[in-house]
């Protein structure tokens, strides 16, 4: 049975010591409450924290994310982090083709396909984002532009292989703007991507897939998002940034 995950995307936010105390504050509120049953939580701190949070994590009460990864093995290219690092570090969970990824930093699908195989080969669940621009959804292209994504960045996994993919779907005109999208419009959604994959694996493959919804996820939307079908949790950036609201959201199961 697939899991519920609520995933926190901190992005380029926190000083260290800031750090410190939101992961502190997650751990704190984590041992006072029980989580609903089926759900998990990760973490995705920027590179240099990531020791710190797998060190107060210690698997038992969230996971640790990174937010990207290199789709190289390893060698010169400054700057960049392998999975095989991360694998070393712990690391079960990252981030990849996430919109800002895409808009700033040139992320294709292609790309996408290297990091999945990357972070694969190295035994770490990749977290994948898709999700159209406000142009694409008043053209009604968003199921066109969902479908290109999913196929040309995992359709190349074997079943088994894609038996470890979690998919993030963020509607970008929904990410740190406020908007939401309805529950209505993530379900649709949600269902067409269920439906994509059970096309190409399988049933069971498809019903086995956490499918994330990301766009100003916040508390007070989390539940009416969560009580649909194909809705299994989200990837949450602004509100991952203090504790009670990520704690908040993962408790609206
Ligand atoms: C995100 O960028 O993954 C995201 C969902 O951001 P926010 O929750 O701030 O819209």
């Amino acid at each position: 049975m697939r899991k519920n995950i609520v995933a926190g995307n901190w992005k380029m936010n926190k000083s260290f010591g800031e750090a410190d105390e939101l992961v502190n504050g997650i751990m704190t509120l984590l041992e006072e409450k029980e989580l609903p049953e089926n759900t998990m939580m990760i973490v995705c701190p920027p590179f240099p924290y990531l020791e710190m949070c797998t060190d107060y994590s210690n698997d038992s009460y969230f996971m640790v994310g990174a937010q990207n990864v290199n789709d190289n093995d390893k060698g010169a290219y400054t700057g960049e982090v392998s999975a095989e690092m991360l694998k070393s570090l712990e690391i079960e969970y990252c981030i990849v083709g996430h919109s800002e990824r895409r808009a700033y930093y040139g992320e294709t699908d292609a790309i996408v396909a290297r990091k999945v195989d990357q972070l694969l080969k190295n035994e770490i669940h990749p977290i994948v984002c898709c999700g159209e621009v406000l142009e694409e959804r008043e053209a009604g292209k968003q199921f066109d532009v969902v479908r290109r994504q999913i196929t040309d960045g995992l359709f190349h996994l074997t079943p088994e292989q894609f038996g470890e993919i979690v998919i993030a779907y963020e509607p970008v005109w929904a990410i740190g703007t406020g908007k939401t999208a309805t529950p209505a419009q993530a379900q649709e959604i949600h269902a067409f991507i269920r439906g994509l994959i059970a096309d190409k694996y399988g049933k069971e493959v498809a019903d086995n897939t956490s499918i994330l919804y990301g766009g100003s996820c916040k508390p007070s939307n989390a539940k009416e998002l969560f009580a649909n079908p194909d809705v299994d949790g989200g990837l949450i950036g602004g509100a991952s940034l203090k504790a009670e609201d990520f704690i908040d959201i993962a408790m609206a199961f």
